[in-house]
């Protein structure tokens, strides 16, 4: 919400500033063009054209002075015009700050182990259903390639646990995944930073369970942990997350995901806020575009180039019409 004030205020402002006086541009041109040749024996003529001259010279002044009075009265209505967005800014950002307050108690509350997991669930599935059919004209528009501008939100958790993932390292697939998204689907990427949590996880190693037990433990102490550490983490639009319309996507660095030795990222589906991507993997450009993909409604694609084979690293990796389709589907995705 916050983001959406900044970005009104921001088109206001540059309106505002397109306040100019643009009458009275051509004093300079009033000039007497009569009686010109005037004989030498025409006193008549020549007291005309004196009179002439001096009414020109009359209006030329008082059309300077009717331009500084111009430029004068846009100058005022320009500042005036910011002063009015800023106030209407400041008001945006109380109404944000409040919302995004009762969405910090709320995901508190969500936090709790089984009863906030199950209620999280639950706003989850619903957001998810209500925002797919509120979207299902652009869903229908992006197959036939009708696809402007949509932007999505991401941010970057680092629990305080050892390996730990370095800042370079994961700025790599942060990099990967504005590149990906940027040129497969028209979505501008927008990444909120990398966050270090002071808040320790519930057990030590983070492991997390790829498969149904994970999505059950997503209910219990690492569910729990991970709706915490967002709302203490990124408090800004912390709203967004509870309504699901344009919810950033978070990453968690964890030290693993199993089953497999080859799984270094997981995501429980469209209806989770988050991610996880293993620290040991931050080398490997894709995992966290690839899981973010899952976090959008993909599937696995059989297709090796594809970002959602489930083999990596990948390499210029691509996304069907349908995968993009979906992908600018999501409640994440949105136009503001
Ligand atoms: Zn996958």
């Amino acid at each position: 919400m916050g983001r959406v004030c900044r970005e009104i205020f921001e088109d206001a402002v540059d309106s505002c500033n397109s306040i100019r006086c643009t009458s009275f541009t051509n004093c300079d041109n009033i000039r007497c063009n009569s009686f010109r040749n005037c004989k030498w024996w025409n006193v008549p003529c020549h007291i005309a054209r004196a009179a002439c001259v001096v009414a020109a010279a009359v209006a030329r002044a008082a059309c300077w002075v009717a331009r500084a009075a111009c430029v004068v009265a846009a100058e005022v209505a320009r500042i005036a015009c910011i002063a009015a967005a800023g106030i209407a800014l400041a008001a945006c950002e109380l109404v944000n700050i409040v919302l995004d307050v009762i969405g910090f108690i709320i995901e508190l509350i969500l936090s709790i182990p089984i009863i906030g997991g199950i209620i999280r669930t639950i706003i989850n599935w619903v957001t998810e259903i209500i925002w797919r059919i509120v979207g299902l004209v652009d869903f229908v528009a992006s197959l036939v390639g009708i696809r402007p501008r949509k932007k999505m939100y991401f941010g970057v958790i680092v629990p305080p646990v050892t390996p730990i993932a370095s800042d370079a390292d994961i700025q790599r697939q942060v990099d990967a995944v504005i590149d990906i998204y940027d040129q497969t689907c028209n979505i501008d990427m927008i990444f909120t930073g990398i966050c270090h949590t002071k808040v320790a996880p519930p057990e030590t190693p983070l492991n997390i369970a790829c498969d149904a037990g994970g999505f059950f433990n997503d209910w219990w102490l690492v569910g729990s942990y991970f709706e915490f550490a967002s709302a203490t983490c990124k408090f800004t639009d912390s709203f967004r997350r509870v309504i699901g319309l344009g919810a950033e996507i978070i990453v968690f660095i964890v030290q693993d995901v199993t089953p497999s030795a080859t799984t270094n990222g997981c995501s429980f589906g469209s209806t989770h806020n988050y991610v996880v991507v293993e620290a040991q993997s931050t080398d490997q450009e894709f995992v966290a575009a690839h899981e973010i993909g899952h976090a959008c409604w993909l599937p696995h694609d059989g297709d090796p180039n594809n970002l959602m084979n489930d083999i990596t690293p990948f390499t210029n990796p691509t996304l069907t019409n349908l995968q993009i389709s979906l992908v600018r589907w999501s409640k994440h995705c949105v136009y503001f």
